[in-house]
């Protein structure tokens, strides 16, 4: 059987894509005018130049084009522009698959010998910068760990589940199956992203809200530094000293490479259901979601759209005429008419979910909020993979769309929406062109929430990274300034390095280095993500990232 391959240049499959309904290109024609297409320059095209010389790696080395290209950006906007049009601005000289622990480490010893710059791989679905190639002056190798996957051991008492960190998330999945055991890890990216890759970026997955972000998931890890393996097995709790095992969470490679982890996982839930609500506006869907949170019980999905995002998500979804008769006349009511959709999912013991159904549904019913059945949830289910087809789809149609996510506490939410909204508003403005900024609130806590923003605008052929940007940059200064976190699940990657510090403090960024300085005295791993550029670990210059 031919294996399917993915696309060179965006998201997913090669051979799978999603229409553009006629209702949803309206939508964006009225809101932001025509854009010029993205053209697609073909994968032969691209020009690479010569590789530098390497020493020899004792792990197989792919040195050839096709892998030197798909190796070279992961999936941030700027990556798929310069793909798309067929000019990324660097290339990892060769391409590292080990297949353990003990051949990590060794490449790693090797790089440090030669002064090779190591970026580590796992899925390569960043979307912040983490696993793109940056023109330096070190020779640089991709360390992929695509062949660094499967199931290590599964404690069914304890239910702990080690894996290799390169495994995707189907097969995590898939290998707990029959055990009737579950991660329940499910970024959108879950198809494409690892284990490895999970830890790395501190990932929320869809069901995060019931299942905790992988920052809870994770009992133990194996991580292999130049300096060898650093074994932090799981324990369910302990006192002895700070918890390194969180300091490892988040570091994007830059204190060496997860290479197998031991995850908490639990028992296939016996029974699913879902909700749609719509309610009046978006701080009662605020609020909504707030009481389930701190009242409980907890649902494991909690999703509320603002007005803009439940519109856009209205012109995406062709249903049958009558269907959207009865809708048109609810959204025609006064009090619906800059409503919001709540999408609520519980899992459990059949029991247990009716019961968490029905202390929902008096919360939203005291909000005003209109039951709308299953069928949307359903809906979302079905499809909650394949959004990010869009982005490739959209772009040849004229339209640059990227999202960006933060969180904060419940107090802060609204202002935090407000203010990042006519941040780029603003700034499409002065740039002469227009922007819609659409947000839903995703990963809720008992303190608070996570808020993620979709914008999309009509693209200036040439001009794409510099619309973006400016967007981009509008959004980080307004997240920050309102007490925002800079990103609650994509990571830092080289995109948010330089909002770090107002983050985390002088102090902070001082401590993550320090532990660099002590895992990576060389400075060979990952150089300018996370930590700015100036501050490699043994104080010697790098290239800009
Ligand atoms: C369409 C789309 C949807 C997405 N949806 C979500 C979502 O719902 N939730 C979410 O959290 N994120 C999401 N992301 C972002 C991305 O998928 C996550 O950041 C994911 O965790 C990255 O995993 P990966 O295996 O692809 O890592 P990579 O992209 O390969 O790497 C990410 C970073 O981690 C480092 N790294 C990778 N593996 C290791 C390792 N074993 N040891 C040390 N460092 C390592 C890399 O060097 C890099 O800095 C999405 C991305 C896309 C493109």
């Amino acid at each position: 059987m031919q294996q399917r391959q993915r696309r060179w240049n965006g998201w997913g499959w090669a051979d799978e894509t999603v229409p553009l309904p006629s209702s949803a290109r309206a939508w964006l024609s009225e809101r932001l005018g025509a854009g010029e297409p993205l053209p697609e320059a073909g994968e032969q095209s691209v020009r690479l130049p010569a590789a530098r010389p390497l020493p020899e790696l004792p792990a197989t080395t792919l040195g050839d084009r096709t892998a030197r290209l798909r190796h070279a950006c992961g999936l941030a906007f700027p990556d798929v522009v310069v793909l798309r049009t067929g000019v990324p601005q660097a290339f990892p000289d060769a391409v590292c698959v080990p297949e353990s622990t003990e051949q990590v480490v060794a490449v790693l010893r090797a790089a440090v010998e030669a002064d090779v710059a190591v970026i580590v791989r796992g899925g390569g679905t960043s979307v912040v910068g983490g696993v793109t190639v940056n023109a330096g002056s070190r020779p640089t190798v991709v360390l992929s760990l695509e062949r660094l996957r499967g199931l290590v051991a599964l404690d069914r008492a304890s239910l702990l589940a080690a894996f290799r960190s390169g495994t995707l998330g189907p097969d995590v999945e898939a290998a707990l199956a029959p055990s009737r055991l579950r991660l329940g890890h499910e970024p959108q990216s879950f198809e494409f992203s690892s284990v490895g890759g999970w830890i790395a970026t501190r990932s929320a997955g869809q069901r995060s809200t019931g299942v905790g972000k992988i920052d809870d998931l994770v009992a133990g890890l194996e991580i292999a530094t130049p300096d060898g393996v650093w074994s932090l097995p799981p324990q369910p709790a302990s006192a002895a000293g700070p918890e390194l095992r969180r300091l490892v969470v988040g570091s994007e490679g830059r204190l060496g490479v997860i290479t197998e982890a031991t995850l908490r996982v639990r028992p296939l839930p016996e029974c699913r259901d879902g909700a749609a609500v719509l309610v009046p506006g978006w701080s009662t869907g605020l609020e909504v979601c707030r009481a389930l949170l701190q009242t409980g019980p907890v649902p494991e999905v909690v999703r509320v759209s603002d007005p803009d995002e439940t519109s856009f998500g209205i012109a995406l979804t062709e249903v049958p005429r009558v269907a959207a008769g009865v809708r048109d006349l609810i959204l025609g009511m006064r009090r619906f008419h800059r409503g919001c959709i709540v999408l609520l999912e519980w899992a459990g013991a059949p029991q247990d979910v009716v019961l968490a159904r029905q202390a929902a549904a008096r919360i939203w019913q005291d909000a005003g909020g209109l039951a709308l059945g299953r069928t949307p949830w359903r809906r979302w289910l079905a499809e909650r993979f394949r959004h990010p087809y869009l982005r490739d789809v959209l772009l040849s149609a004229g339209w640059g769309v990227d999202t960006l996510e933060t969180a904060a506490p419940w107090s802060a939410l609204e202002a935090l929406h407000g203010a990042v909204r006519h941040a780029m508003t603003a700034a499409a403005e002065a740039a002469a062109f227009r922007t819609a900024v659409l947000c839903h609130l995703s990963h809720a806590y008992r303190d608070g929430a996570s808020l993620y923003f979709t914008w999309l605008w009509p693209l200036r052929r040439g001009d794409e990274i510099g619309q973006w940007r400016l967007l981009k940059d509008a959004a980080s200064e307004a997240i920050v300034a309102s007490g925002g976190t800079i990103t609650h699940h994509h990571g830092v990657g080289t995109m948010h390095a330089s909002y770090l510090e107002r983050e985390v403090g002088t102090s902070g960024v001082a401590a993550l280095a320090a532990a660099a300085r002590a895992l990576d005295p060389h400075g060979v791993l990952n150089p300018g993500v996370l930590l700015p550029p100036s501050l490699r670990p043994d104080g010697a210059g790098r290239g800009k990232p």
